[in-house]
């Protein structure tokens, strides 16, 4: 067997200069770097704790893909007069010099005329393999990713056309070394899958492409529940659903105004529903949850190459809501420019894509929804008026739940039943006790807030028995009995004045105890009945359990 030679390395040694002074290292004109590979370790693991192994794999890939490339500029430079093969084992030589693995050429046949590449090498201290098994240690899979990459790199753009190497031994799965094989793309089977790795390929894309799918997939399951889930029966709710009854049969531009988690939504897709539109797809947004940077690429969609990062056209909310409805939330937090293209789609039906100069038409209805002031925040500058007027044209204010009391026993049962079959789970109901707090309750979160306390209700209430109060409000133990009131942060607290209280002082002062007597009797009642747990009985009583030791101890004269 001939083992291949690789001519002397003098030429390259010499390329490498260290610039101390100037805190530089260089190889011929390209500035390099020493690296601690323990710290290009950490990186990896993070890469891959962070993005997962295949898209570290990619970013790795391609990096060394990069460095490849301009290795080869440099050997068609040094060696562009030298035979083929001592041209290119630059490469294999520099690899060696840059301290990343050791080459060992096994095979080799190339020729620039006709395209033909064919090579196997053997590589040993791989520093890629080390560094990988030292944080994971043994793979399934080859893990020399930047350096397959980097051979790619460097053969592709000396040969001229894609040649594609592969890891077909590594270390790092038990081989003695690990073994790279290189030729055209066109020739591995399995091109598709490898070349993969080395095409570029942003999260950011997937993660919207993968956030349609899941609106569009809401969207159609929603549309499937049969009946539009509105409840209520109240003044208020009536007249904001007549409304909606009577826009259905139009096609206006619906605002929809109220606080935050009064439905708006469920409004909205209950005008949807009513309308002739029904069978087309219903597209929500809230406008403030998206970035400012990405928010008209999500609306009216982008075409490739339109800004960095657009490697694909990708369409927008309004081209996917064609031919039925979009519901868009928190309008007034919507930008300037956003703004300036919602009131091209309400005046003339037209959009264009980010980066495109097409015109696009389309025929959806606009519901927008807001819980600010939009005429303040015309006067402060940051909303169009005229899209204000526009949109105002058919308002619809929601009521708040606090003003719609009379709906909350229907709205109680109707998320009973849901949740009773989500958890399926059978309940006597609500007690009394329970609806009468509901009922009181402020509930600045409207309903919304309702939705997620029966909820969690049902999900604390024994099975077969009541939601009690301590299943819907925390803090609920100390303080259980009639005469509570729940605090606007949801916490039951004790109703100062009350008829019940003004009866128990009447009847206190009226059976003539002395007061310390009275509290003696007290302490002695809440011990009994917390069965000498002194822990429960102070708890009854509303004060720590070393209060109620001193007290009873005083008392006893101790
Ligand atoms: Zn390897």
């Amino acid at each position: 067997m001939t083992t291949i030679q690789y001519p002397a390395s003098n030429d390259l040694r010499e390329l490498v200069r260290f610039s101390e002074k100037d805190g530089t290292i260089w190889l011929a004109d390209h500035r390099m770097v020493l690296m601690h590979t323990s710290a290009l370790g950490a990186l990896r693991k993070e890469l891959i704790g962070s993005v997962g192994k295949e898209h570290t794999r990619r970013v790795l890939t391609r990096m060394g893909y990069a460095a490849g490339v301009r290795d080869a500029e440099l050997a068609k430079r040094i060696r562009g007069s030298q035979s083929l093969t001592d041209a290119f084992f630059t490469g294999p030589q520099l690899h060696m010099l840059e301290g990343v693995v050791r080459v060992t050429p096994i095979h080799l046949k190339a020729d620039f005329a006709s395209g033909e590449f064919a090579g196997e090498f053997l590589w040993e201290n791989s520093w890629e393999q080390e560094v990988h098994t030292r944080e994971f240690g043994q793979s399934d899979e080859p893990v020399c990713w930047s350096q397959i990459g980097y051979a790619s790199g460097y053969t592709s753009a000396f040969m001229g056309r894609f040649i594609l190497f592969k890891e077909v031994e590594c270390v790092a799965c038990g081989h003695n070394n690990c073994r790279i094989v290189g030729k055209p793309l066109e020739e591995w089977e399995d091109a598709a899958e490898h070349a993969n790795y080395f095409e570029s390929d942003s999260m950011l894309t997937h993660l919207l492409e993968l956030r349609n799918q899941v609106d569009y997939l809401r969207t159609t399951i929603s549309q499937q529940a049969a009946a539009p889930s509105l409840v209520g029966n109240s003044t208020g709710f009536r007249h904001a659903y007549d409304l909606v009854q009577r826009a259905a049969g139009t096609q206006v531009s619906v605002l929809l105004l109220g606080e935050t988690g009064v439905g708006k939504e469920r409004f909205a897709r209950t005008l949807h529903q009513l309308s002739q539109r029904k069978q087309g797809p219903f597209v929500a947004i809230n406008c403030a949850a998206l970035p400012n940077d990405l928010i008209e690429s999500e609306l009216f969609g982008v075409e490739k190459g339109a800004f960095t990062g657009a490697q694909t056209s990708r369409i927008g909310k309004f081209e996917r809501a064609d031919g039925g409805t979009i519901f868009l939330d928190e309008i007034g937090e919507l930008p300037l420019a956003a703004q300036a293209k919602l009131l091209r789609v309400l005046q003339e039906g037209e959009i264009e894509r980010l980066g495109d100069d097409r015109v696009r038409k389309i025929n959806v209805r606009v519901v927008a929804a807001t819980n600010v002031d939009l005429q303040n925040a015309v006067k402060e500058g940051r909303f169009r008026s005229d899209l204000y007027y526009r949109l105002n044209v058919y308002p619809i204010q929601i009521p708040a739940l606090r003003e719609r009391v009379a709906d909350i026993p229907l709205l109680v049962e109707a998320m009973l039943a849901r949740f009773c079959t989500l958890y399926e789970k059978k309940l006597l109901g609500v007690s009394d006790k329970t609806l009468q707090a509901i009922k009181r309750y402020q509930w600045p979160g409207n309903i919304r807030e309702l939705e997620n306390m029966i909820e969690r209700g049902v999900i604390l209430a024994p099975p077969g028995g009541w939601i009690d109060l301590e299943h819907l409000f925390t803090h609920v133990g100390e303080v259980a009995n009639w005469e509570c009131q729940i605090s606007p942060a949801g916490n039951l607290e004790n109703k100062p004045e009350s008829s019940h209280t003004a009866s128990l002082l009447d009847a206190i002062l009226g059976s003539g105890i002395p007061l310390e007597d009275l509290e003696s009797r007290l302490l002695d009642e809440a011990v009994r009945r917390a069965d000498g747990n002194l822990a429960s009985a102070a708890r009854t009583l509303g004060i720590t359990r070393p209060q109620l030791q001193y007290r009873l101890k005083k008392k006893d004269g101790g």
